[in-house]
């Protein structure tokens, strides 16, 4: 899964709203994995190379109940992300039965983009092709690294040679819409040579769409426990952050200048036409989404609900009734908040003239206030009414800046 999830106060429990939600797009989580990289905090289900099928066939009938309580969609998704997890470790015929039943619920619509987080060594054409078969037009490949020792480093179960033969039976089968190929830079014992090699093989084979994540050590991940005091312990060593910050500065400048659009902080695309669509939608102000699964959140018109993260609490969450607590959309300061969060993420920064016109001239004013300093530093513009980072320092410097604006947007007296 790739969108951090936000939880609801407890205190806001009621039952789901008979409201029909406004979402165009669903997020479902497929939890197995051969094994756990050794940074993740997703949640997953450690399965070995081959996930019984009970467990498969149990899982895919919780989601089904799951959506048989959900009220149905407005209009029939647009986006369909089934992230995970490696949910290419799941037969195509469960695919099928979970794309066939969110269609059943919500409709999806001819021309959805339905993409399919994949790993390296969990498939071939032959497999990919029943995927596509089922509905799945787009693959996000989870390819990390083309280092095999940084690979083993960080816990992967799958090697260099894995993620090419990965690629070439993704081109064989040529989904509708395309595929994504995942880098993630900082992990232990890259190099700078190492990372630009990486980036090098990754332009070889021509992607459609790219996204870069920066290695983030979390708690309670395996990662988190041996480099949580600063030392290596005869492990490879992390990158120090200035090396980090140049992997985020060498990416974004290698991409750029080989035509792609850096989009989104760790999104690049080919072309206008191969953004992720899905993932797209979550910058949106008061975006909406449905969410499906073990740990999936969903978002009302910005009104966030996290599902439990742990396997017995979603059982049990589900045989309750599959409740989504009662919330209103955030408002206010708090709605702007959000809105600078996810649209500053983007290139296309947030509109100055909505701030005014939607929240108030207060905090229009405000948020030029916050960003000056920003501004003065090199790490964000106002062109014409819009206010964005600039790329790769604004970006790469986005807690900062967004601190001093929500400074001011908090001190806003209304
Ligand atoms: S494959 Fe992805 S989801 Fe699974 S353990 Fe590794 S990082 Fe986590």
């Amino acid at each position: 899964m790739r969108l951090v999830a936000t939880a609801l106060a407890a205190s806001a429990l009621r039952p789901t709203p008979t409201l029909q939600p406004q979402a165009s797009g669903l997020y479902a989580h497929l939890p197995f994995c051969r094994r756990r990289c050794f940074y993740c905090d997703f949640p997953v289900v450690v399965a070995g190379d081959a996930v019984k099928e009970d467990r498969v066939a149990h899982y895919v009938s919780l989601l089904e109940r799951e959506l048989s309580k959900q009220p149905r969609s407005s209009k029939p998704l647009a986006t369909v992300y089934l992230g995970g997890g490696t949910p290419s470790l799941v037969e195509p015929r469960f695919i099928k039965q979970l794309l066939d039943a969110i269609d059943a619920k919500h409709g999806i619509s001819s021309k959805a983009e339905i993409t399919l987080e994949c790993d390296p060594g969990t498939f071939d054409a032959a497999k990919l092709q029943k995927y596509v078969d089922a509905g799945v037009t787009r693959v996000s490949l989870g390819c990390q690294s083309f280092d095999d020792e940084a690979l083993e480093a960080a816990g992967r179960a799958h090697r260099r040679q894995d993620a090419l033969d990965a690629v070439q039976a993704v081109k064989r089968v040529g989904p509708r819409h395309g595929w994504s190929l995942d880098l993630i830079s900082g992990l232990p014992g890259t190099t700078p040579e190492g990372w630009m090699e990486t980036l090098h093989e990754a332009h070889s084979l021509n992607p459609p769409h790219v996204s870069s994540y920066d290695l983030q050590v979390e708690e309670g991940t395996a990662f988190g426990k041996w480099y949580s005091d600063g030392e290596s312990n005869g492990r490879p060593p992390l990158p120090q952050d200035e090396e980090s910050a140049d992997a985020y500065r060498v990416a974004s400048s290698f991409w750029r200048s080989r035509g792609y659009l850096h989009y989104e902080v760790s999104s690049y695309a080919r072309t206008e036409g191969e953004k992720s669509r899905h993932n797209s939608a979550y910058w949106k102000p008061r975006a909406s989404w449905l969410g499906l699964g073990l740990g999936a959140a969903s978002s009302e018109q910005g009104a966030r609900f996290s599902r439990p993260r742990k396997m017995k609490d979603y059982e049990a969450w589900v045989a309750d009734g599959a409740i989504v607590p009662e919330s209103s959309p955030p408002h206010g300061a708090d709605a702007l908040e959000d809105e600078l969060l996810t649209s500053l993420r983007t290139a296309a920064g947030i509109d100055l003239t909505r701030v005014r016109d939607v929240y108030s001239s207060e905090y229009e004013r405000a948020v030029r206030r916050g960003a000056q300093e920003a501004i003065e530093l090199g790490l964000a513009v106002v062109e014409g009414e819009v206010l964005k980072l600039t790329d790769p320092d604004g970006f790469l410097f986005s807690n900062y800046a967004l601190a001093a604006v929500f400074g001011e947007v908090g001190d806003v007296c209304v």
